[in-house]
């Protein structure tokens, strides 16, 4: 009784969410210290309308976003943005838009493996293109295809943490025969954007979430920007209302709060470079990293013992292994402490 598409696929796997507080947990990039102090305020305020249903349009948001994303580029208004419950919604929105059954997307590999659940879900077809051994983009990922409808390109990547210039993405996106979602949820820890872009070619859309640099996995909220006739697009297909009144009232909060954002994405900037300097002196290879979260191999010891030897000392990281290709551990920056202890164990390890 069910599509054979959805009988087929294995269905997203998502880290481990050990529910005890004792873990070390540094395997799905969540931020290491508290959100804003505002948003608990923002949330209990909110409590009381509870009664009616959310605004659809999280028009609250998307003022206050429209102003702060002003500040990094050019006026955006707040048509221009759509909110999602999670970006993890965003990718599915836009995936549904544009990608019919038997159409075509195309991303990286190694990167987000959540694109390939979309695509299996809609019945699209796949064109997975190798990074090259620089975390490069070859001449393939722009190849022209007629079935061609989406293309995803995380910037930072994951699990790498590379960050590709503006100027290459404004080039990809020229050359591509069809829309590009520029998934964008490390944004905030790395040097640069593509915000830009989005103005100067209506095929670019740039997904940001409040899960990593804003620290609120748990609430469930991201965005995109586009065009404004895009969105207008997007908004027939999303959930009439996929965002709920406290989450729209606290991501409204955490947005407001750019205070908070500044201080603390330098700090895990901070621990960024300290874990990549440390990993670096026990031997690993460490990609040099844009987001919160360093990819790692080690030539001597093999990965996925080292992941389970710190499983079992309490400490979680994430073994990702991809077809013919290789494997390597994601460590997402944890706080001082967790980074020590971190440190301290593979030390011993390796
Ligand atoms: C974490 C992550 C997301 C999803 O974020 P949510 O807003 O929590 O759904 C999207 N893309 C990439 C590459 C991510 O790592």
């Amino acid at each position: 009784m069910f599509r054979p598409e959805i009988e087929r696929m294995r269905g997203y796997q998502p880290g481990e969410q050990p529910r005890g507080t004792k873990v070390v947990k540094l395997n799905t990039n969540e931020n290491p210290y508290p959100a804003s102090p505002k948003v608990a305020e923002a949330v209990a305020a909110a409590v009381p309308s509870l009664r009616r249903y959310p605004d659809p349009h999280a028009t609250a948001f998307r003022m206050r976003a429209a102003d702060v994303l002003s500040q990094q580029s050019d006026a955006i208004t707040p048509d221009w943005i759509l909110c999602g419950n999670g970006s993890d919604d965003i990718l599915t929105i836009v995936t549904r838009t544009f990608v019919g059954e038997g159409q075509v997307v195309r991303y990286a590999t190694p990167s987000y493996v959540l694109y390939q659940t979309l695509a299996e879900i809609q019945g699209a077809a796949q064109e997975i293109v190798p990074y090259e051994s620089d975390w490069s983009l070859g001449f393939e990922f722009t190849a022209p295809d007629e079935r061609l409808r989406l293309a995803y390109l995380a910037n930072p990547n994951s699990p790498s943490g590379v960050c590709l210039a503006p100027g290459e993405v404004a080039a990809i996106a020229d050359m591509l025969p069809c829309p590009l979602l520029v998934d964008e949820a490390y944004a905030d820890f790395a040097d640069t954007n593509c915000l830009d872009l989005v103005r100067s070619n209506e095929r670019v859309m740039v997904s940001r979430t409040l899960s990593k640099s804003y620290a609120l996995a748990g609430l469930r909220f991201g965005y995109l920007v586009a065009q404004p006739q895009v969105i207008e697009q997007l908004g027939k297909v999303k959930d009439s209302y996929n965002c709920d009144a406290l989450s729209i009232a606290a991501a409204t909060a955490a947005i407001d709060d750019q205070a908070w954002l500044e201080e603390n994405v330098n700090r895990v900037r901070a621990g960024r470079e300290r874990l990549m300097g440390g990993l670096e002196g026990l031997g690993f290879a460490v990609t040099p990293s844009q987001a919160n979260f360093v990819w790692v191999t080690h030539p001597r010891v093999g990965h996925d013992q080292l992941y389970l030897s710190l499983k079992e000392r309490g400490v979680l990281v994430r073994y990702l292994s991809y077809p013919n290709w290789g494997d390597g551990l994601r460590i997402t920056v944890g706080d001082d402490a967790q980074i020590d202890t971190l440190l301290a164990m593979l030390g011993e390890m390796v």
